[in-house]
């Protein structure tokens, strides 16, 4: 009997390979030192030089490996293991006064350093906490001499399974054999997740319910899509993988042509296909599978999974990062939209009864002026380094639009006085509440474009809550109501003359995507692995085929013969 974990997948993929469980002992420190305090310094000493060659070695193989940006964090671990001041001089004394034992030097010193940094409430500090943490680690083994799990030379393929995956185990890992990574603790933009998209290889993050199984040597099925870890598949199960596996391979190959293509009708009407992303190590992923721009940056990821919020250096390198790695093709940055189902540790937000209907998104950034400029004097000074586009979401009419736009000029008259000049950017809305999608010959006027938010146009439309199982067969994007509003904003915008995308999912729906063209939405953006199908479909159709499919569409009296139209029209 096989069983299978439920997690969050965090990085896509498919693999089929036996677990390798990495576990790392509590490290304990002896109160007692067992020698001389001339030998527990020494003892000190030699551990530091010898960390200190390892981290070296650790940079060298990280900037080749994985890039600056990982290479970063040993070069960061060096830095404070060379600080003499915090680090290395208050060691030798506690040793040389206090009679300590070497390794009860280093943790106290160590952990004084973590609480010190954690108790600034700061994000750039938070994060030297964990960098203490991590190098104290690595220095106690050294002074202990306990051996590290050794994950650099594998002779066959693994997934690796941990409660926690750190920077210094990361590098380590032979990527030639791990093809999966699955975790206990990490969120969307935990280390684990990060460096999977990177590379390339399937990840879920908070497995839990392992512990006692023994699932090391076990093979194993991970799931980075849809979030799931099965240990001892059944022949069964592992037939369906193979299937999957080589259908995804084989449809892979035939579509990779389609990533270097511009995107375009048969008859050349130029249609962008853009990505995506949730952070900004995947704008990489997306220029890999040829997106033509970022359509939808969600911020959020710079809000959740931590108790304090960022700041506005660290958002600025974040968007930095995206738009430099899209090299000049557009990129939209939502603005932060929490709420709902997102929750903000950060900020103390009430509880709703009806959260969808709630404080969500662009409400409440309006009455959180001080977070809302933060972000916005990022993004204003990130658009100096490519071509960056504001987005407000959940805009339901024109008082909200032109509240957000009075706040973007207050960002910049901030910068102005600080003597940063933030140059001119686009600024759109989400249309994702019927009433803006009706108002939006209206909005046209004050908006320089719309995305069509598909995911809550649907709920909001049909009344359906977008994760509630119960109603999730009423959930979709066939139903008459959706496609009139649909249709009715990408009218408006073509009369006024500014552009029109959709970033919900159903612009990669291949089904719709057409019928989307021949509405007007000249801009697609969805999960980047998606883009060259869309991209291969659309080559095929002439635009007066997508607009007949339109209007055959809009015609329709259901949701049953919308779907009917979509299953049986052939490309
Ligand atoms: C949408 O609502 O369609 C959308 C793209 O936004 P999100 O899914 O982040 O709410
Ligand atoms: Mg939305």
């Amino acid at each position: 009997m096989s069983l299978t974990l439920q997690g969050r997948g965090v990085s896509d993929g498919l693999c089929m390979a036996e677990v390798l469980l990495f576990s790392k002992e509590k490290l304990c420190a002896p109160d007692v030192p067992a020698r001389p305090p001339e030998e527990e310094l020494a003892c000190f000493e030699a551990a530091a030089a010898r960390t200190r060659d390892r981290l070296q070695r650790f940079y060298n193989e990280a900037s080749e490996k994985l890039g600056g940006k990982e290479a970063e964090i040993f070069d960061a671990h060096l830095t404070m293991l060379q600080d003499e001041y915090s680090v290395a001089e208050p060691i030798r004394q506690a040793i040389r006064e206090e009679g300590l034992s070497a390794a009860k030097a280093v943790e106290r010193q160590f952990d004084t350093l973590a609480e010190l940094f954690e108790s600034l409430n700061d994000e750039l500090m938070a994060a030297r906490a964990a960098d203490a943490r991590d190098l104290k680690e690595q220095l106690l083994r050294a002074v202990l001499g306990v051996p590290e799990q050794d994950i650099s030379r594998l002779d066959r393929n693994v997934i690796l399974l941990a409660e926690e995956l750190v920077p210094s185990d990361t590098v380590k890992m032979d990527t030639g054999h791990v093809v999966g990574l699955a975790t206990h603790i990490g969120g969307i933009t935990s280390h684990t997740a990060i460096i999977a998209r990177t590379l390339g290889i399937p990840a879920v993050v908070g497995l839990s319910g392992w512990e006692g199984l023994e699932a090391g040597g076990k093979r194993a099925i991970l799931d980075g899509t849809a979030g799931t870890l099965t240990l001892e598949p059944t022949a069964e199960e592992a037939a369906a993988f193979a299937r999957k596996k080589k259908q995804t391979e084989q449809a892979e190959r035939e579509l990779a042509e389609y990533r270097r293509r511009p995107s375009a009708t048969r008859d050349g009407v130029p249609v962008e296909l853009c990505a995506n992303i949730g952070t900004p190590e995947e704008a990489k992923t997306a220029t890999s599978f040829g997106a033509e721009g970022v359509g939808l940056f969600r911020s959020e990821f710079l809000f959740m999974d931590r108790d304090t919020l960022p700041g506005e250096e660290e958002q600025f390198a974040a968007y930095r990062q995206a738009l430099e790695a899209m090299a000049g093709k557009p990129v939209i940055v939502r603005t932060l939209d929490v709420g709902g189902d997102k929750k903000l540790p950060a900020l103390d937000l009430p509880r709703e009864d009806n959260p969808f209907l709630g404080y969500r998104a662009i409400r409440m950034t309006l009455k959180h002026p001080e977070l809302f400029r933060t972000q916005l004097r990022a993004l204003l000074r990130a658009a100096a380094y490519g071509d960056l586009r504001i987005m407000f979401p959940m805009i339901s009419g024109a008082r909200e639009l032109r509240a957000a736009k009075t706040m973007l000029e207050q960002a910049r008259a901030e910068l102005t006085g600080r003597g940063v000049p933030a140059g001119r950017v686009r600024v759109g809305m989400m249309v994702e509440i019927p009433a803006a999608a009706l108002m939006a010959d209206q909005l046209a006027r004050e908006a320089d474009f719309f995305s069509i938010g598909t995911n809550d146009l649907i709920q909001y439309t049909l009344a359906v809550e977008r994760g509630n199982e119960n109603v999730a067969e009423l959930y979709t994007p066939y139903h008459p109501a959706v496609l009139r509003l649909i249709a009715a904003t990408a009218r408006a915008a073509a009369e006024h003359h500014i552009p029109c995308g959709m970033c919900g999912e159903a612009a990669g729906d291949a089904k719709l995507a057409p019928a989307l063209v021949g509405m007007g939405v000249r801009e697609l953006s969805m999960s980047p692995r998606l883009i060259p199908r869309i991209r291969r479909l659309l080559s095929c159709l002439t635009l007066a085929e997508c607009e007949g499919r339109a209007r055959k569409l809009l015609e329709q009296p259901d949701e049953e013969s919308v779907r009917r139209c979509v299953e049986g029209a052939q490309v």
